[in-house]
């Protein structure tokens, strides 16, 4: 067998660890990080080559199963990708093959050889004889405009400027006028945002911003984290613009040879913010690579190789971007790093942020944590010195941040939604032309629907919750599974006709102000608002070019929009995070409340924000309002250290969902003797206890909770613990995960 080799490869399935193989191929040192086909029990699966294994490694050579195929002739992975994997798949309890495959792109987890597609283009003749286009307008408009086009233009692009254009075209190849041929997709792009976007200028950086700026730039060569905690407003995108450019400029300035240098920058949804990728587009006027799940399965893996090949020097991501290899990696960006959906919420329940600083640390290159609003995970690093802690307290157009009034609801009769101070306070923002935002982080129009006689509540049969009513069909939604259904005519409990519909969300809202607010235009801005293509963009320029006066929104409206134009922010109804009983609901809030707060005076006007709570003697809420996030978060913290919650104990979440809610207990309580038995000792360990909402989509969820001092108790013995918890009789029957660092709350 001198001829073949041992390798380990990670396989596309579930099932734990690394699987050993025997490849015939003299050279597997090249192939680490190359897909390949492999047998695994009677099927065939693709997996990655993680390493080779030594002459020492014994492996019975009667299991010893041949590698059916190697896919790839180059690698995909990189071996600090794959070093990244191996550690993230660790850290996170999960199955390596099933991580290195959630970080490939959807196309190359299939069989198929890993290529970037080539796309069309449009290109005009040279010496063309147009006069035959005199009697054609319309394609002499399209001939004119393609041969300014030095690299010609893809349909995609022809249809954007001209619309429904393929017969147009159809006519112009007959008369010999343009041809079509295969082209670099990525010199298209190239050439088209040359074109379409304007230049912008870097301001000049505020004393803050230079001082942010500098601290992060003199260790461009080195690890650090930094947290950049800026005020909304503050200019944490021009910190962040300043580093790129020096970047981009130093490998510009190295010689020929040098691979320029690339900046990851991860955001927690694109879709939400296209302002960002426009800032970009602007400034830099060179092709960015987005990387999220909203794009076609072809465009994202040629974008995924093209990044691997060093071919993009700004890469903006969502989470799954942090494991995209990239050649020369300089710089990480976390954007609004507090935000939950940079940490994945099923299958592998990796943290986007923690792996980036892994990453970072690994490759010794810097990493920006940037937020108004801080976890207190990143706070405490940063007060412990772990981090580097960057504060900038001013606004960058040097106007005041927002003054902000707490309004007590609980003197106001219960069925009045908008306060007396906050309908002046509208009244007169309004007539000075300005817009205004009305938060209410609850879609629809209802949350109730309930039977005045008997005090039926329309209830959702697959959830502990109620249905809401949306009144643009009148039906009644779920908003935790997909139910829904027709309101009803007559309680079906006592059959009275006097249904009520208790409680406000954002369409009442919209219904209320269509009375008292007739003369201004009102917009809702939620996720029903934009569930089509194209709509938030709309939405955006709507407000941009103030279409809108009042805009009524939820929580996406948290997610760092700029608009210029409002001076006023009324948050109708803050009080849900201050009475749960999940103890990050409150982190949650204050960050929620700061960001909204502070979509108010972003330019000239001095702005204002009215806050509705039933609460308003909550002392961390005077502490947000009166002195601001960082007091807030100082405080928080002290409350959790008394409490010994994270940051400073460790948890983990073991979950657990089933059609019966007893086969979910019996798992738990199954895994929890096994935990007391292998895991340490100083584990402490909270359940079964059912989930607060037990029943979700049908199935009955619980939990058992575990914390620790120290991460080295939470994971010792961890990985065993796992394995034979797949093998209980109890797991066949429910649907399971282990959470690292959980986010959600039980
Ligand atoms: P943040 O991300 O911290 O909320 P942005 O980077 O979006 O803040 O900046 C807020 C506004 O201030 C933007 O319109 C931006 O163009 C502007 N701005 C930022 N820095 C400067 C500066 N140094 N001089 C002038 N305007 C600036
Ligand atoms: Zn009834
Ligand atoms: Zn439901």
């Amino acid at each position: 067998m001198t001829d073949s080799v041992l390798i380990q490869v990670a396989v596309d399935t579930p099932v734990r660890g690394l699987f050993d193989y025997r490849l015939k191929s003299a050279q597997t040192e090249a192939l680490i990080g190359c897909r390949v086909l492999v047998p695994f029990g009677h099927r065939e699966l693709i997996g990655v080559i993680i390493r080779e294994l030594d002459d020492s490694h014994t492996v019975a050579a009667d299991k010893l199963r041949d590698v059916i195929q190697v896919i790839d002739p180059t690698p995909l992975l990189d071996p600090h990708c794959i070093e990244l994997l191996l550690w993230s798949a660790g850290y996170y309890q999960y199955a390596v093959g099933a991580a290195v495959f959630t970080a490939l792109p959807p196309a190359l987890r299939k069989n198929k050889p890993a290529e970037i597609s080539q796309s069309r283009v449009w290109l005009t003749q040279g010496e063309a004889d147009t006069a035959s286009l005199n009697r054609a307008p319309k394609q002499r408009e399209v001939f004119d405009w393609l041969s300014q086009q030095p690299t010609g233009a893809s349909d995609d692009a022809l249809r954007q400027q001209f619309g429904p254009i393929s017969t147009c075209l159809k006519s112009l190849e007959q008369r010999g006028l343009i041809f079509n041929q295969l082209s670099d997709a990525l010199a298209t792009q190239q050439a088209s945002e040359k074109t379409t976007t304007l230049e912008t200028q870097a301001p000049e950086l505020t004393t803050e911003q230079a001082d942010a700026y500098q601290q992060i730039a003199a260790t461009l060569d080195s690890f650090a984290v930094h947290l950049l905690e800026g005020v909304t407003g503050s200019g944490k995108t021009e910190v962040y613009f300043a580093l790129i450019e020096q970047l981009l400029n130093a490998s510009g300035e190295r010689q020929e040879s040098a691979e320029p240098a690339q900046i990851l920058i991860i955001v927690p949804e694109i879709g939400l913010t296209p302002q960002l990728l426009r800032r970009l587009n602007d400034r830099f006027q060179i092709p960015i690579a987005t990387l999220h799940s909203n794009i076609s399965e072809q465009q994202r893996q040629d974008t995924w190789l093209r990044i691997g090949l060093g071919q993009y020097q700004i890469i903006l991501g969502t989470r799954l971007s942090v494991f995209t290899p990239i050649a020369n990696l300089a710089l990480i960006i976390i954007d609004e790093e507090h935000d939950h959906s940079l940490k994945q919420q099923e299958g592998f329940l990796y943290h986007a942020r923690d792996v980036a600083i892994y990453r970072a640390r690994m490759l010794q290159i810097p990493i920006v944590l940037g937020s108004a609003t801080p976890s207190l995970e990143s706070t405490l690093n940063a007060k412990q010195d772990r981090y580097n802690h960057l504060l900038m307290r001013q606004r960058a157009q040097a106007t005041p941040l927002p003054r902000m009034q707490l309004v007590d609801m609980r003197a106001l009769p219960a069925r009045d939604i908008l306060s007396p101070t906050l309908r002046q306070a509208m009244h007169r923002h309004l007539e000075a032309g300005n817009q205004v935002i009305l938060f209410l982080n609850r879609r629809g129009f209802a949350p109730a629907l309930i039977c005045h006689e008997c005090a039926w509540v329309a209830q959702c049969d697959r959830c502990d919750a109620k249905l809401t009513f949306h009144s643009n069909n009148a039906k009644l939604y779920c908003h935790h599974c997909d139910h829904r259904r027709s309101k009803p005519e007559q309680c079906p409990s006592c059959q009275s006709n006097n249904l009520l519909l208790v409680g406000f969300g954002t369409q009442r809202i919209e219904q209320l102000l269509a009375d008292e607010f007739k003369q201004y235009s009102a917009i809702r801005f939620d996720r029903d608002a934009i569930k089509r293509k194209g709509q938030l963009e709309q939405i955006l320029e709507d407000i941009q070019e103030q279409r809108h006066s009042i805009i009524i929104g939820t929580q996406i409206l948290s997610k760092g929009h700029d608009f210029p134009r409002v001076s006023l922010v009324g948050v109708l109804d803050i009080d849900y995070g201050i009475f749960s009983a999940d103890y990050r609901a409150l982190e949650h809030s204050a960050q929620l409340l700061t960001q909204v707060a502070g979509r108010s005076g972003r330019r000239k006007e001095q702005g204002e924000v009215v806050i509705q709570s039933h609460a308003p003697d909550h002392p961390l809420l005077q502490s947000l309002i009166a002195k601001g996030y960082p007091d807030f978060a100082e405080q928080a913290l002290a409350l959790r250290q008394s409490c010994n919650l994270p940051p400073y104990s460790y948890q983990m979440l073991l979950r657990a969902r089933a059609t019966h809610a007893d086969h979910a207990q019996q798992f738990l309580q199954q895994a929890k003797q096994l935990a007391q038995k292998q895991l340490a000792s100083d584990l402490q360990i909270m359940g079964p206890l059912p989930s607060t909402m037990e029943k979700r989509a049908g199935k009955f969820r619980a939990v058992v909770l575990f914390s620790a001092n120290s991460r080295r108790s939470l994971s010792l013995g961890t990985a065993d613990w796992l394995q034979q918890l797949h093998r209980l009789p109890e797991a066949r029957r429910v649907q399971w995960n282990l959470d690292i660092d959980p986010l959600e709350g039980i």
